[in-house]
């Protein structure tokens, strides 16, 4: 069974999560990494799990745009360096459109969980505290302020307590920053607070000292508190946590307790799940992308985005390293696989990755043949070759309209996967200059002298590939080394794809100098 279906059917047997309601939460700090998806992808899994399994179920994604910044994103270091410590949706929005940076930054995440097929409502946690909706699990937090302190010392074993504090940021009323505010005491009406110049080290307090009501969105529980406080707020039973937070006395175990015993609320279903890496290397911008969320649905169809986390169980690290590797050809084979188990029945749990990774429900009508995307690339670098044909000839009969599109789809992707990440040996592009330290011998520069004359004058790829063959028994010339001799030219690499289609491709002009260029290197 499929690990998300194994989580719905535990979630239903213990009979402890009712009504059901799956959420999941992100700050919007920056514009999200592609691994920032796996927690939106694993809740929408077992969201469907749980419809599947034939039982009425919620899903929220909480969006805390309450919280400070401490960090920002590089993009907007310098132009927002003033707003660091104030609450993201109280920062200026740098892009056009938007109240606030937070509100620019959950769009851009939002959209990319929406093409994902991540079917959550989404909740931002500045409008629910200004709606009042926290209000009372803010004054259980306030008054369970010493109870929350023994708590935090006893799960995580590290802190100290600190006599008067209380778990309550506030905005400052007189620089605004949220970040640098410390509440000392609690009158059960207001609170008093300090904005501390020295609190934080990224960020300087204004100094301002003042007493305020904390309800009502005036400020915010701190996150481990506010974490445990949302499921009560929302009435979530069933939220999963990163490796990075569900560690043994990390964040996710200080708030599983602080439901339990500060909100008098029971803990919702919970497990943690690994990590998504990329790769050892380091993404580079260079090669036009860093991989942002975003990102990953310009380079990847919506359905095999979800597939790449949808395939791997919870408990096993993915390791997606694209550039410049076959991680992408891999990737749709694999998707492949579990689209024809799915069609042919033949192995459960690749066709319930498969059902589950599309974005809408199961098209009516099934293709019987999947162009493999790795072919459709290498028929893209092979010039004139006709697509359609090409796998039609490898099919045996005519494409359905169905696998027409899917043809045409991995055309589209299959262009943008050679552009940006296809490993250098793969890619035919004529060079912009002759290779250095070129060396070509007497026989292959008189070979390459008379093929000028041939592009000059056949226009028939079949007549010049023909013809280039000839050439070569004319002159005695080693056909592979001919033929490699040409290739070092113009594409600077040993092999290459069909000569006389590739050289029909080019700008005659270009081909003519280049070839000329060639027969004048000294040996
Ligand atoms: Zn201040």
């Amino acid at each position: 069974m499929y690990w998300a279906d194994k989580i719905a059917k535990e979630i239903i047997s213990s009979k402890k999560f009712k009504p059901y309601w799956v959420d999941d939460m992100k700050t919007p700090s920056g514009f999200a990494h592609v691994g920032s998806l796996r927690g939106p992808i694993i809740h929408s899994l077992i969201f469907r799990a749980l419809k599947d399994a034939g039982v009425e179920v919620k899903f929220t994604f909480v969006i805390n745009d309450f919280d400070h910044a401490d960090e920002l994103p590089p993009e907007f270091k310098d132009e927002l360096k003033n707003y660091m410590g104030f609450p993201l949706r109280k920062i200026p929005s740098p892009s056009k459109g938007y109240d606030s940076l937070g509100m620019l930054l959950a769009d851009d995440f939002n959209k990319v969980m929406s093409e994902l097929g991540v079917e959550a409502e989404i909740l931002s946690s500045w409008d629910m505290y200004h709606q009042g909706k926290f209000d009372g699990v803010i004054k259980e937090a306030l008054d369970a302020g010493e109870k929350i302190q023994d708590l935090y010392q006893k799960i995580s074993g590290s802190r100290k307590k600190e006599a008067g504090w209380l778990p309550f940021q506030v905005i400052c009323e007189e620089c605004g920053r949220l970040g640098t505010t410390r509440v000392y005491d609690w009158d059960r009406e207001k609170v008093s607070y300090k904005c501390e110049p020295s609190l934080v080290t990224w960020s300087e307090g204004c100094g301002n000292e003042g007493k305020i009501s904390p309800f009502g969105g005036t400020g915010k529980l701190p996150w481990k508190v506010d974490w445990a406080a949302h499921w009560k707020v929302i009435g979530v039973t069933v939220e999963a946590a990163g490796k990075d937070h569900a560690s043994a006395g990390g964040s996710y175990d200080i708030a599983l307790t602080l439901c339990d015993e500060v909100f008098n609320w029971p803990k919702p279903f919970n497990f943690g799940y690994e990590f998504f890496l990329i790769g050892g290397r380091k993404m580079s911008s260079s090669k036009g992308l860093g991989l942002k969320a975003h990102d990953l649905i310009n380079v990847l169809p919506a359905e095999l985005g979800r597939f790449l986390f949808a395939r791997s169980d919870y408990r096993e690290q993915i390791n997606f390293d694209p550039v410049g590797t076959m991680a992408i050809p891999d990737l749709f084979d694999e998707y492949d696989r579990c689209w024809l188990a799915y069609i042919e029945g033949t192995n459960e749990n690749l066709a319930r990755v498969f059902e589950l990774s599309l974005i809408k429900g199961v098209p009516d009508e099934k293709p019987i043949f999947l162009p493999r995307f790795r072919d459709v690339a290498n028929y893209l670098e092979q010039p004139n070759v006709d697509l359609v044909k090409k796998f039609e000839e490898l099919k045996g009969s005519e494409l359905t309209p169905v696998e027409l599109k899917l043809l045409n789809q991995r055309e589209k992707y299959a262009k943008i996967w050679i552009k940006k990440y296809a490993p250098q040996e793969l890619k035919y592009e004529m060079l912009d200059e002759l290779p250095r330290g070129l060396k070509l011998g007497d026989k292959e520069k008189e070979f390459l002298e008379k093929v000028v004359d041939l592009v000059e004058e056949k226009k028939d790829a079949e007549d010049l590939q023909q013809a280039i063959y000839n050439l070569t028994k004319e002159i005695k010339l080693d056909t592979k080394e001919a033929f490699t001799a040409l290739y070092q030219v113009l594409i600077g690499k040993d092999h290459g794809p069909k000569a006389a289609w590739f050289l029909l491709s080019l700008p005659k002009k270009k081909v003519i100098q280049r070839l000329n260029e060639a027969v004048g290197v000294k040996s």
